[in-house]
């Protein structure tokens, strides 16, 4: 190619407003909000970044395929039509359709997990963690030690800890009932795994006897990057080497928010009969029927479409770069970020960043709300809001204190990162002024979504003249 500039590979056909706020407004927002980003009205955020899932942009196919969608309640052609690229990808023999991600899980663990067993997984999800001790069963998280240090560049650091595995294999084996590896490591700072991980930890899970998952939700992402940095890859497609990595499990959750390019959906895939039966039967009971599984036959074509073009090489190439390009502009800048930049989001490392504030006044999460205090910016803390709370009440403060900024597929541009980055830059320039926060106020699990908090010192910001941000 002549020509270096890597370009938005769509041009817009539907344009949604974003409206700008003030100092004050967004002031009023977040106390109304209980200094919780998640309990924000949309409308009051300016670039919406809490998360990759279910915000994306759909194609023309994909709103063509919704008008050819078949609601049929049993048997729809779009059930097939969805089935058949979920199969053509993954290769595996089940496919059962769910409302989301969560709801695959909620249904494989309900039927293959049990009380006081251990699920092994590179890192858990949240929503899968819960789902795991839902059952009264562990979820250990066996990361490379290299995962967990963020200013250390490495092509694989989703990777999961193989000694770590085999030694939980070989002591307390009777009790783990599967293995899970998720691609990306979301949790992890989005970093892929590589294909050598992912056939090793096959082999040692096929040595032991379990089965294995993939929590397969940037699939899609991941296979760019083995592409991109696993020797021998350069040349496959992304949709062979996604098949290869599915051709090592025995099945997969999926949630079609990320990398099936749709507002909502999920599914799960898998080999074994007896176990698919059983999951269908909980299907049926809290999702709906096996051709639809709790979605509309328009969502099952817009996935269907959705999955296809995740795989696409235009659209991973702009989707990586955009990330990585705000990663080298904020890093050059004197952010520390986790690197190297991965798939879908970058995360900022509020620990290093905030070393004034310690992790019981949650740095991670009082940095997103001056994020958002600044720039009309919403992110999302990975850090001892999400993951300190544990299943006994007791509090453990989380390894990373980590700042997400997910990238909604296909909908920003470069000027919307431009923008991020200038605010970003700001924010780091005043960060001494930045105090923490304390909880008043949490549910007993999944305690982000909806604890209210308040300033540890008073105040967010002190010592800073509030006409800064106007
Ligand atoms: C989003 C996500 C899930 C859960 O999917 P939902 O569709 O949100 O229920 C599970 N695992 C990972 C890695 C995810 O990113």
């Amino acid at each position: 190619m002549k020509f270096k500039t890597i370009i938005e590979p769509f041009r817009i056909k539907t344009v949604e407003p974003i409206r700008r706020t003030s100092f004050s407004e967004r002031q009023h927002a977040l106390l109304a909000a209980g200094n919780n980003l998640f309990l924000l009205h949309a409308e009051d955020v300016l670039i919406d970044l809490l998360t990759d899932s279910g915000t994306g942009a759909m194609s023309s196919a994909q709103w063509a395929g919704m008008m050819r969608g078949d609601e049929s309640y049993a048997g729809a052609r779009s059930f097939y039509r969805f089935e058949a690229v979920v199969q053509r990808i993954t290769g595996f023999k089940h496919v059962i359709p769910t409302h989301q991600g969560r709801a695959a899980e909620r249904i494989l663990f309900g039927e293959a997990v049990n009380r006081g067993q251990i699920v092994p997984n590179n890192t858990h999800f949240d929503t899968t963690r819960a789902n795991v001790e839902n059952q009264h069963a562990e979820a250990r998280d066996i990361p490379v030690a290299e995962g967990l240090q963020p200013a250390l560049i490495a092509p694989f650091k989703g990777n999961i800890d193989l000694a770590a595995l085999e030694t939980i294999l070989r002591e307390e084996g009777d009790r783990v009932p599967l293995v899970m590896i998720t691609v990306t490591n979301n949790s992890g700072g989005g970093q892929p795994v590589s294909m050598a991980n992912i056939r090793a930890t096959s082999e040692l899970c096929r040595r032991y006897g379990k089965p294995f998952f993939i929590d397969a939700c940037r699939f899609a992402e991941n296979a760019w990057f083995i592409k991109m940095r696993e020797a021998g890859y350069a040349d496959k497609t992304p949709l062979e080497i996604a098949q290869e990595m599915f051709s090592y499990a025995d099945g997969c959750t999926m949630s079609a928010k990320k990398d099936g390019m749709s507002n909502i959906g999920g599914f799960l895939a898998l080999n074994d009969d007896a176990l698919a039966q059983r999951c269908t039967n909980l299907l049926i009971l809290t999702e709906g029927y096996p051709t639809y599984g709790g979605l509309a036959g328009y969502d099952l074509e817009a996935i269907a479409v959705g999955l296809e073009e995740a795989l696409h090489e235009d659209y991973l190439q702009y989707r990586t770069r955009s990330v990585a390009y705000l990663g080298e502009k904020i890093t050059a800048g004197g952010v520390p970020i986790m690197q190297p930049p991965g798939g879908h989001a970058i995360y900022i490392d509020a620990k290093a960043m905030l070393p004034h504030i310690p992790q019981h006044e949650y740095p991670a999460w009082a940095l997103s709300l001056v994020l958002y205090l600044a720039g009309g910016i919403r992110s999302v803390e990975i850090g001892s809001v999400m993951f300190g709370l544990q299943p006994d009440g007791s509090e453990k403060p989380a390894v990373m204190e980590l700042v997400r900024l997910a990238f909604p597929r296909r909908v920003y541009t470069q000027s919307h990162v431009d923008y991020l980055a200038e605010v970003l830059l700001y924010v780091n320039s005043i960060k001494t002024h930045i105090r923490g926060v304390k909880i008043v106020e949490q549910p007993p699990t999944l305690r982000h979504f909806t604890a209210r908090l308040e300033p540890a010192h008073g105040a967010l910001l002190v010592g800073l003249d509030s006409a800064e941000f106007e």
